[in-house]
């Protein structure tokens, strides 16, 4: 069973972003890029399953700058066993994402196609949902947990309030939620081998997509400044400040 993985190369999640003084974007200069945590979930979801002789290869592919190739070794060094790159320097919306994934998974023919369930740089959420839509396979969107049975998957989702189990027949795509798993480190020894697997780079015109998005990003601003607290010196304090100062008692 062929299992493909969706990584996206975002700002590392303990950088704290700056925005330009323009307000067009994240300022991305000198600012250290990791795979998209859930990504990585997703990596090692892939890895347990052929750990577990259920998955036989692994195929892991980004979308973005030629940099990009940093992610995909590292998701290699993690486990993955090729990857494939499909360059574009354009600022790349969810659909030409999941039009690229497309062409992606008709080329490979995986049964499994695992992604994560949101992008930690633009939040959007999107991509696992319009890939199922345009690929016309079943989905399990937040899975905490993933059990494939011959040719179909059960999966436990995090829905509000709880859980939810769905089964779908494969080929089907998965998109992970943080409790899925808990992704390894890398071995010194698997980051050297991983430099030595193979990685195909495309364009998105091989998959006949025109990467020019339609959204256009209008405004970034950065969340408002908290101003500074006061301490007090007593709970008898605290209820008066928060009764008559805040005015929420
Ligand atoms: P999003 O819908 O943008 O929040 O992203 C959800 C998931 O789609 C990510 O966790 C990735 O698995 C996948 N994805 C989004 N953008 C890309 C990209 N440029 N390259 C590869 N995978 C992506």
């Amino acid at each position: 069973m062929k299992a493909l993985v969706a990584v996206k190369r975002v700002v590392d999640a303990n950088v704290k972003v700056r925005v330009k003084p323009d307000n067009s974007a994240v300022d991305l200069t000198n600012v250290k890029m990791s795979i998209n945590p859930f990504c990585e979930i997703a990596v090692e979801e892939a890895v347990r399953l052929k750990e577990k002789g259920t998955v036989s290869e692994i195929v892991v592919v980004s979308i973005g700058p030629k940099e990009a190739q940093e992610q995909i070794r590292s998701a290699m060094a993690l486990g993955a066993d090729r990857g494939i790159l499909v360059e574009s320097s354009e600022d790349l919306g969810a659909l030409e994402v999941a039009k690229i994934l497309k062409g992606v998974v008709e080329q490979e023919q995986p049964q499994l196609i695992l992604l994560g369930k949101q992008a930690i740089d633009d939040d959007s959420n999107q991509v696992g949902q319009m890939l199922a839509a345009l690929l016309n396979a079943g989905q399990a969107t937040f899975a905490s947990e993933v059990k494939v049975d011959g040719d179909k998957v059960q999966v436990t989702r995090e829905i509000d309030g709880g859980l939810q189990t769905v089964e779908l027949a494969l080929p089907a795509i998965i998109t992970t939620d943080l409790r899925l798993n808990e992704p390894r480190y890398a071995a010194l020894p698997n980051i050297m081998k991983a430099r030595k697997k193979p990685l195909d780079v495309k364009a998105p015109a091989d998959f006949g997509v025109n990467a020019t998005t339609k959204l256009k990003t209008i405004k970034v601003e950065p969340p408002a400044e908290r101003k500074a607290g006061v301490q007090v010196k007593s709970v008898d304090e605290l209820v008066e400040k928060l009764k008559n100062e805040a005015k929420v008692i």
